[in-house]
């Protein structure tokens, strides 16, 4: 059944995964975040890989060692429950340096380890270059194309993904701290970047626009810093299930398909106004000299921008040979439009516990279940939701100038603001 329009890979074929998350840690992290509590809402949410982020924070690490058995090459298994989904070890790290005409360069990056060992390892050359011990994701002062060097040298398996590149702070191509290319960013070390991770700011599509991001793998992974984000953006590779066939897929950029967050949600997506409650996209603010027509002032521009800024493609292309993204609306928010009550509110949350002891995981659900199937259990109105986030029929208005874009599956009257079907609005 195509999801978006596309035909997904048979579920027993690939495993889905989400490289990607902070520990209880790191800064503004929930307390939750500990390796049972990812192993049971990740089995739930059908994820098959989880990261088990932080791996360089020493107590974090002794956790991780105690709690995680081996299981398939370069992967763990929580001890108390090895039918669930794998571990692969993962951390973030900041570098913040000077490099080219800008100083105060901000590039945050993934690092995925393929063993226990090999993590030891980087935690042993990183401990006396920065404290370790002061965040989840510690921070560096020196050029992150030395640390591509530095864990290049302890082992050829070690991945390394530049993280959320678009977002204006922290990273590779971002506004104020960035870069134009991989390659002014990490000069000689460049080829042992193959891979990008798109963040919740930007998609595969908008990445497409960009010819010199063809050679580059794009992943999507849910950074989350609570249980209830796992997977809102997560990855599907083809099995078998190993560390080695993940990093193959990134290095052959095979990957069968990426799911996305809606990067409009973001709250600097498009070009704006707050106060004045001008939303403009990047060609009507270059229409109108970057000037608000409200008050006259520079106009806040978003990551839609400097993707413009960088692009030699216009929206739309289509590149070919690159794994397709499925944008896709988590369960709970589907619920709680379809009944009309808060994420947070208590029958939403039942009814999704009910959904997923009947109909299954999340994944299987949104991506997988046949709906005819499932008419008996689901309430009308979420079976009628999911059918429209698989067509991709959706109002968006997108974030702007610290304002969260807002979707509506249902209608698009329920904004005050105009919107716009999707897909004759942005792509
Ligand atoms: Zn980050
Ligand atoms: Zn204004």
């Amino acid at each position: 059944m195509p999801v978006n329009n596309i035909s997904l890979p048979p579920r027993e074929k690939i495993f889905l995964a989400d490289l990607h998350i902070h520990s209880r840690y790191s800064r503004a992290t929930s307390k939750e975040m500990s390796i049972p509590v990812l192993a049971k809402v990740a089995f739930s949410k059908g994820l098959d890989v989880i990261a088990t982020g932080d791996f360089t924070h020493p107590e974090y690490f002794s956790e991780l060692k105690q709690l995680l058995e081996p299981a398939e090459e370069g992967l763990y298994v929580f001890r108390d429950f090895t039918e669930g989904p794998r571990f692969i070890l993962s951390a973030e790290v900041s570098n913040i340096f000077s490099q080219g005409p800008k100083k105060n360069r901000r590039v945050h990056t993934v690092i995925l380890a393929p063993s226990l060992e090999v993590a030891a390892e980087i935690n042993r050359a990183l401990a006396p270059l920065g404290n370790l011990e002061a965040d989840g994701r510690p921070v560096f002062g020196f050029p992150v194309k030395d640390l591509v060097k530095l864990l290049r040298h302890i082992s050829p398996e070690i991945i390394i993904i530049p993280a959320h590149v678009w977002t204006p702070w922290y990273s590779l191509f971002g506004a104020f701290s960035g870069f134009d290319s991989v390659e002014e960013c990490f000069e000689e070390e460049s080829s042992y970047i193959y891979a990008l991770e798109t963040g919740l700011s930007s998609d595969p599509p908008m990445n497409w626009r960009l010819s010199s991001l063809d050679r580059f793998a794009l992943v999507s992974n849910s950074d989350a810093h609570s249980p209830a984000k796992l997977g809102r953006e997560a990855n599907a590779f083809f099995r078998p299930l190993s560390y080695s066939q993940l990093q193959r897929a990134l290095k052959e950029d095979r990957l069968a398909f990426t799911i996305e967050f809606f990067p409009e949600e973001g709250k600097y997506h498009f070009d704006g106004h707050r106060t004045c409650g001008v939303l403009f996209s990047p060609e009507e603010t270059r229409r109108h000299g970057g000037k608000c027509p409200v008050c006259g002032e520079p106009l806040t521009v978003g990551v839609m921008h400097r993707v413009e800024e960088l692009a030699d493609r216009p929206p739309g292309f289509i590149p070919s040979q690159k794994p397709p993204a499925v944008h896709l609306v988590p369960l709970l928010e589907i619920i709680s439009e379809a009944l009309g009550k808060g994420v947070q509110s208590q029958i939403v949350k039942r009814t999704y516990q009910q959904l997923l002891e009947l109909g299954g995981k999340e994944f299987d659900l949104l991506l997988y279940a046949d709906l005819e199937e499932l008419k008996e259990i689901l309430p009308s109105k979420v079976l009628e939701g999911i059918r429209r986030v698989r067509e991709g029929k959706l109002y968006i208005r997108p974030g702007y100038d610290g304002v969260y874009g807002r979707i509506s599956i249902f209608s698009e009257e329920k904004s005050p603001e105009p919107s716009q079907p999707r897909q004759q609005s942005l792509f």
